[in-house]
């Protein structure tokens, strides 16, 4: 399998399951145990526009997409910050399809508990890549910019970043009871805020498919490592785990013309 790589596509189970999504989107579970090589040419090409770039910025960007994309504004890291419910943005159009839409604040778990805030359509794809354990949806807003809000509240009890490395070392507290922190952040927040909470109190577990977890975690980048080889383990998040501990952040390679092989 040969291509400009994008994000690793999932599919909820047990496990959940892996797709290289090049041209020929490809199951990769069965990679898990096989030694593999992934090579990298030298090029990237921007996930905007197609263009060649010599750096990579944000998900896979160019610089001039980087600066002017909707997909890397500010408020996709901020959702505070969205005016899509003002009839502004980068693009109003973009902003009105895809930010002046219902969202959903979330809290997942796995070392710790996390807050964050996706569009309903990224559900669970948002946890998984994320490498969550479990997860439960706490509100339903209008729009990007409400669901900040909350969330921007919500930091001062939970983090809103994953501790990739716990995350892959598989370190993780069985004690969190989400429909109890739910309920308690409901009793300590204002009416407010709490207005857009739902009732509905599904947990989503999620299983991933990996052998054996790391002890230590060493990341590997094609900017260092061109050519990496090893007996694949595991995927979890958006990252490969190998037999020596070192990981591969696919997600963060997005652009990057790479050849997957066994070897
Ligand atoms: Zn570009
Ligand atoms: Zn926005």
């Amino acid at each position: 399998m040969i291509g400009n790589l994008s994000k690793l596509k999932t599919q909820i189970g047990d496990p959940i399951e892996y797709t290289w999504s090049l041209e020929n989107p490809t199951v990769i579970n069965h990679l898990i145990g096989l030694p593999i090589r992934l090579s990298w040419n030298g090029d990237i090409h921007c996930t905007k526009c197609s263009k060649k770039t010599k750096k990579s910025f944000g998900e896979g960007f160019c610089y001039t997409c980087f600066s002017t994309a909707p997909e890397a504004a500010e408020c996709i890291i901020r959702p505070e910050l969205c005016r899509a419910h003002l009839g502004e943005g980068r693009d109003i159009e973009w902003e009105e399809r895809n930010h002046n839409q219902p969202h959903l604040v979330y809290l997942a778990a796995s070392d710790a508990v996390k807050v964050g805030v996706t569009r309903i359509s990224q559900i669970p794809t948002r946890w998984i890549d994320q490498g969550a354990m479990k997860a439960i949806i706490l509100a339903e807003t209008p729009n990007r910019y409400e669901a900040g809000r909350l969330e921007v509240a919500l930091k001062s009890f939970y983090t809103d970043k994953t501790n990739w490395q716990k995350m892959l070392k598989n370190e993780i507290d069985d004690a969190i009871d989400l429909v109890n922190e739910k309920w308690e952040l409901h009793d300590q927040l204002p009416s407010d805020l709490t207005q857009f909470f739902i009732e509905e109190d599904e947990v989503t577990e999620l299983v991933y498919p990996v052998d054996q977890y790391p002890e230590k975690v060493k990341s590997l980048s094609f900017d260092k490592t061109p050519v990496i080889e090893g007996e694949l383990t595991g995927i979890k998040g958006q990252y490969l785990l190998f037999s020596d501990g070192s990981v591969f952040n696919v997600r963060k390679h997005t652009g990057y013309y790479t050849e997957i092989t066994i070897i």
